[in-house]
């Protein structure tokens, strides 16, 4: 059987990547979502087991010790991870991945996994990104803060992605992504 693929999505908080992520689900029934597992505590919106397992400090460096991820990383102050067991038996299967993670974790990826293909979301502007992020009123303003000031650092890296696409209008950066999905589905 054919392996599936992995597709990595990044980009700075409030860019619309987890909107993107959703239209590429909804549109693609073969793909998957990476839950990943993180130390953050849950927004209003979010259940367990949904977008992210939510987890305590400490059965996230059990975890650690345990060699359970196939990436981790600490983004924005708490922990994020990929189980190395769920990437293993999606792809083994057949199913292709979208795996929404921080710069960090996509460089360690790639090393497990070198055609996963890599896709960074940026804003037009920091101004429309600090915006998104007030409207989408599910952080503290202390956060918000935070998440600002590491878009820049995030932003600097984009270069290590294959792809690089603006959300200015939703519809037409997800026609971008469709093509990249698409054209990654016909080539083997
Ligand atoms: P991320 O997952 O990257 O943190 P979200 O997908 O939660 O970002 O998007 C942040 C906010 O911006 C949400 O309220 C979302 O509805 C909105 N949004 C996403 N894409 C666009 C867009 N192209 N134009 C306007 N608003 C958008
Ligand atoms: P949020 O808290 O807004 O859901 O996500 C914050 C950041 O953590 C985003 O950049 C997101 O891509 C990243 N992230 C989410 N899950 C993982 C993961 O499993 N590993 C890594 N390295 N980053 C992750």
């Amino acid at each position: 059987m054919k392996q599936g693929k992995i597709f990595i999505i990044s980009a700075p908080s409030g860019a619309g990547k987890s909107t993107l992520c959703n239209l590429i689900l909804k549109n693609f029934p073969d793909i998957s979502y990476s839950i990943s597992y993180t130390t953050r505590k849950p927004r209003n919106n979010e259940n367990h087991g949904v977008a992210y397992s939510f987890i305590t400090n400490y059965e996230f460096e059990k975890k650690i010790e345990k060699k359970f991820w196939a990436e981790w990383a600490m983004v924005h102050g708490n922990y994020y991870g990929t189980s190395i067991e769920f990437i293993n038996q999606k792809i083994e299967s057949g199913k292709s991945l979208i795996l929404d993670i921080d710069i960090q974790g996509a460089k360690k990826i790639v090393d497990l996994y070198p055609d996963a293909i890599k896709i960074f979301i940026m804003p037009l502007s920091f101004n429309i990104l600090e915006q998104r992020l007030i409207s989408r009123n599910t952080d503290s303003k202390d956060v918000i803060k935070k998440r600002l000031e590491n878009a820049r650092k995030e932003i600097s890296q984009k270069d290590f992605y294959d792809h690089v696409i603006v959300n200015d209008e939703l519809e037409k950066a997800f026609r971008q992504i469709n093509k990249i999905i698409k054209k990654a589905f016909c080539e083997n």
